[in-house]
């Protein structure tokens, strides 16, 4: 597979990627995922977005299934 079949992706390949325009903050991070290849983005406050290296972004369900844990 060549990296020119998708100049898109190009831009992945170079770490331009493009997040998604909702991104979820949590725990100071942003999170998102890149329109083009659908990678996992993390971002700090001050910094670029980036693939986290070693790390998986876990995508939890926007709605809770089941009751909340009592306090
Ligand atoms: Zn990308």
């Amino acid at each position: 597979m060549s990296i020119w079949s998708n100049p898109a992706e190009l831009l992945c390949r170079l770490g331009r990627h493009k997040p998604a325009p909702d991104p979820v903050w949590n725990r100071g991070y942003w999170f998102s995922s890149c329109t083009r290849c659908g990678l996992d983005l993390v971002r700090t406050a001050a910094g670029r977005w980036h693939v986290p290296k070693g790390r998986k972004v876990v995508w939890k369900q926007k709605r809770p299934r089941g009751k909340r844990p009592g306090k």
